[in-house]
């Protein structure tokens, strides 16, 4: 790379972002773009060369000997990532939930035991019920803010498992204080990072041994790709994950390596412009009569707000709220229904705007909530954030004359 660099000074985060994975100059130029190189099969000179090949890789350089392994493409995403969230190795995956399950899988044995926040993303919880039991691997979920993390370790506990901030209701954890109890007991922990999108928070500088993200969502930023990634911390866990990927046969096309990587060049602003339109949604929001609860990060009510402050460098376009107590629970679906701008789905991440009830059962994983008001989930897209007020405002129009409330 060759990107004048001041002696006395690092890149910064973006620099560093734009540039990792560019290709070389090849003869006085070359692409600004890395090439998709879509294969399966690779080719060698000779047996010595295909020999030498299979040495490095058993060594675990990042070559590769055959189409599973990705090629150009898929090295370049993966230094891209690590210049993101530091860290040793990046691991790409075919979904979010799939390095989920793969951290899972390459961490515990049968009669092993792991301790996950009991906020985490919803179908973590399927893996467990769904394969993880069936191997024999306990599942035990706590309060990450109020349990006491020492005293739920077993000697036979080898994971904990963390997503900050939560899903659905952006419980921001202290992982620092987890991860150094985690530590005096040699356990490892991971965390999903899906939230921030690695730029707004670095898991790996925190404490945590391994970052976990759905590139679904703002690395890929445009709705268009399925992806994960598993970042390590170093050559140990590096050699875990690296020996579960194998053993599974997981891989992801060069396409979908290309589109996420070029999805990551933009993230910084497009993570900007999120997060500007959603502070403003939450604090119109804060102002509903309707509303009992506002759930997101960087308003000064958020109980998360002093940690996400002292870890964070920023919020994404994610904003929750609570119906005040008291409204109807179908309020939730009247309002959704009421929208034309935010459509209604699953996922988030993209440049548009989402909005989803809450199903009440996900709620109730949540220790950290008790609230029983209907709860909308609101992914804040790239529109302009008039727009998304009219049409919010037309959503509680619908659930006031519905339930004959009072505006
Ligand atoms: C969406 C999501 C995942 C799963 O990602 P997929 O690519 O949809 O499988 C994992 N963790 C979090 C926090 C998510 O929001």
């Amino acid at each position: 790379m060759s990107i004048p660099q001041d002696k006395q000074r690092p890149l910064g985060p973006s620099t560093r972002l734009l540039h990792a994975g560019t290709p070389p100059l090849q003869g006085g130029s070359g692409p600004v773009n890395v090439p998709v190189v879509r294969t399966s099969t690779v080719r060698f000179a000779d047996s010595a060369a295909y020999a030498d090949l299979h040495h490095r890789r058993e060594a675990g350089e990042r070559v590769a000997s055959y189409g599973r392994h990705g090629l150009d493409t898929h090295r370049a995403l993966e230094d891209a990532v690590v210049a993101l969230e530091g860290g040793h190795r990046a691991f790409l995956t075919p979904s979010g939930l799939s390095a989920i399950t793969l951290v899972l899988i390459a961490l515990l044995s049968p009669g092993d035991h792991a301790l996950v926040a009991d906020s985490v993303y919803s179908p973590v919880r399927r893996v467990d019920a769904t394969l993880l039991q069936r191997l024999g691997i306990t599942l035990e979920y706590f309060s990450p803010s109020r349990d006491d993390l020492a005293g739920k370790i077993r000697p036979n506990t080898r994971l904990v498992y963390l997503e900050s901030p939560s899903s659905l209701l952006y419980e921001v954890l202290d992982l620092p204080a987890l991860a150094a109890v985690a530590r005096q007991h040699g356990i490892a922990v991971a965390t999903d990072n899906t939230w921030s999108g690695g730029w707004f928070y670095q898991p790996l500088e925190h404490g945590a041994n391994l970052s976990i993200q759905a590139a679904t969502k703002y690395i890929a930023g445009h709705s268009d790709v399925m992806q994960g990634i598993v970042i390590t911390d170093g050559p140990a866990l590096s050699k875990k994950i690296s020996t579960a990927y194998e053993a599974l046969g997981l891989t992801i096309g060069a396409d979908d390596a290309y589109l996420a990587l070029r999805g990551l060049r933009t993230l910084p602003v497009r993570l900007a412009q999120h997060q500007r339109h959603a502070t403003e949604i939450a604090q119109w929001l804060e102002q509903q009569p309707q509303v009992g609860r506002v759930f997101y990060p960087a308003l000064p009510s958020d109980p998360g707000h002093a940690l996400w402050k002292r870890d964070f460098s920023g919020a994404s376009g994610l904003v929750s709220f609570a119906f005040a107590e008291g409204v109807d629970a179908g309020a939730g679906a009247v309002f959704v229904d009421s929208l034309r701008q935010f459509a209604q789905g699953a996922s988030w991440g993209g440049y548009e705007s989402l909005a989803l009830v809450a199903q009440p059962e996900r709620l109730r994983e949540h220790s950290v909530w008790t609230g029983t008001a209907p709860v909308v989930r609101l992914h804040v897209g790239l529109e302009d954030p008039l727009d998304l007020i009219a049409d919010l405002e037309r959503g509680f129009g619908g659930v006031v004359e519905r339930f004959r409330l009072a505006a």
